[in-house]
């Protein structure tokens, strides 16, 4: 049940008010399990409430899953792309009203939340590109009129789990790669956002009940909390699981895939960090840190947490920041003009307080970081962004606390600023301002970051959909969306013909009778 507001919002999708938590295709229906209700962190108000789906619903999705994979795995790839060109008109006509809802459900500003549908148009658009492109290679036989040939078929039901903070693009990013892959998709979103994940599957369904060649089982959707993410983790029916979330989450859901020897796609935690050197253009340096630091609130995977200066600009660009910090609009993101919103509840606010006693009794200078409760709306968690200047080698570093905080810590020299870049645990995004080409060529290198997106003069955050998406160590080691990221979603085979009358053997083996 939607409270009125949630009502008005949905209406505009021309789809049903009274949504349910669970979704094969077009077929809604009611939660089996617990009471799920949804609030608002713009003012902590509950917007709807749900029962959410049991683990015996998950197996009904997946079934269901497979019945149509049987039939979209022969649907021509091309014509799989033109239910994703379709979808994707769907999602760019609803574009400021799906992103009116992200940001209301999960409080990203309304420029960044109309960038994330956007992120969901453009990954449509190249699932359609890639739908004509999805090649194998013709290799070489060793042997007389032989043929090798690799050739990509669709693996089977993809299951994915997503996280609070992109509530839909990550969503788009599986699922429309997996689509045009020939591949039905399983979703469970964070069910701290669910009403957005419930708009996004009714159009997408309702665009693909139009289409003879879509199968009912092909998109479901299934509300619910971590449970309902590990039955889809334990679920032999999808060879692929893509999760996107927490390290601990990612920990449980390796084990359960593997233990079923089943793939998993993981993009977890970051805490990416920028090396600022003495020749980065100053201006580009502050706003670039800004975004990065600030933009979601600090509830981006890529957010800028760490940041290494040369000591010969530390106190400069500190100042600056300090300085930038002080003056930041923060509020209500749906409100024109304002850069910060809220975190996403009460837990996010308590665990930003404890990082940040943590950081001060590590020896951290802290600068900002308190709660704001003045021009915003009452009732969500509001907080100054915060910069706390400490030693590099602090314990609380080395971890990711989902809240603005921004550890600035100052370097000497660049091989040393690059190994304490690369000494923590995850390894998602990083990035080096420098106008020193050898600078910038080494930190992009074999001996540079150890990350798996790695910028040049421009932030942590805010990736393009083209490339590959993800990152290193317990960040999971997954890649999404762009570039040949499709390859995860597919299973290889490979081909040897014979179009000779003999009989070579491989490796020139002699077995004649
Ligand atoms: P979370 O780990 O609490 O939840 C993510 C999703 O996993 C939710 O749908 C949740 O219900 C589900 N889940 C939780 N425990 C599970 C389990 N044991 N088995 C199966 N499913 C489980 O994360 P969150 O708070 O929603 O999101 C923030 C985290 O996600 C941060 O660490 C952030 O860095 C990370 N994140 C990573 C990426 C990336 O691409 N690398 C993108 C977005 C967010």
């Amino acid at each position: 049940m939607l409270n009125a507001r949630a009502e008005s919002i949905f209406s505009k999708f021309g789809l049903p008010v009274d949504p349910q938590a669970v979704a094969v295709g077009g077929k809604w229906s009611k939660g089996r399990g617990n009471e799920l209700t949804v609030r608002s962190p713009v003012d902590a108000t509950p917007i709807a409430s749900l029962t959410m789906a049991t683990s015996d619903q998950v197996a009904e999705a997946i079934a269901a899953a497979q019945e149509a994979f049987v039939r979209w795995r022969i649907v021509p790839a091309p014509v799989r792309g033109e239910l994703v060109r379709q979808i994707g008109q769907s999602l760019r006509s609803q574009k400021s009203n799906l992103a009116e809802l992200v940001s209301w459900e999960m409080g990203k500003i309304m420029q960044e939340a109309l960038g994330e549908v956007q992120e969901m148009i453009d990954v449509c658009d190249f699932a359609v590109g890639l739908s004509r492109q999805l090649y194998g290679k013709t290799i070489a036989s060793e042997r007389p009129l032989h043929r090798l040939a690799e050739q990509w078929h669709p693996l089977g039901p993809v299951g994915v789990i997503s996280a609070f903070n992109f509530p839909v693009a990550v969503w788009a990013w599986n699922a429309m790669i997996a689509l045009v892959c020939g591949d039905p998709v399983v979703w469970k979103p964070s069910e701290k956002a669910p009403l957005s994940a419930l708009a996004c599957h009714g159009i997408a369904s309702r665009v693909a009940a139009e289409m003879p060649e879509a199968p009912e089982g092909l998109l479901s959707l299934l509300i619910g909390d971590a449970e309902v993410g590990k039955a889809i983790a334990d679920a032999p029916g999808l060879p692929l699981v893509s999760a996107t979330g927490s390290v601990p989450m990612g920990r449980d859901v390796a084990v359960r895939v593997a233990s079923r020897l089943g793939r998993s796609l993981l993009e977890l935690g970051g805490n990416n960090g920028m090396i600022v050197a003495p020749s980065a253009d100053f201006e580009l340096a502050t706003r670039s840190i800004l975004f990065a630091a600030v933009g979601t609130c600090g509830q981006r995977c890529t957010s800028l947490r760490r940041l290494y200066v040369h000591e010969s600009i530390a106190d400069q660009l500190t100042d600056a920041l300090r300085s930038l910090y002080g003056k930041l609009p923060i509020g209500d993101p749906m409100r024109e003009g304002i850069l910060v919103g809220p975190l996403i509840d009460e837990p996010a606010f308590v665990a930003m307080q404890a990082a940040l006693a943590t950081a001060r009794e590590q020896g951290g200078a802290v600068f900002g970081g308190d709660r704001v409760v003045d021009d915003v709306p009452q009732g969500g968690y509001y907080v100054r962004p915060a910069i706390v200047e400490i030693q590099a080698d602090a314990a609380i570093v080395q971890q990711e606390t989902f809240a603005p905080i921004l550890y600035v810590m100052r370097y000497e020299d660049l091989s040393q600023a690059i190994a304490m870049h690369n000494g923590v645990p995850q390894g998602l995004a990083s990035a080096i301002l420098t106008n020193d080409v050898r600078e910038a060529e080494l930190f992009c290198s074999p001996a540079g970051s150890d990350c798996g997106i790695v910028n040049v003069n421009i932030g942590t955050s805010g990736a393009e959909i083209g490339g590959a998406f993800g990152g290193e160590k317990e960040t999971g080691g997954g890649r999404e969306s762009g570039s040949d990221a499709w390859k995860a979603y597919m299973r290889r085979s490979t081909n040897t013909i014979n179009y000779s009358r003999d009989l070579p053997l491989a490796q020139g083996i002699q077995f004649d009778l």
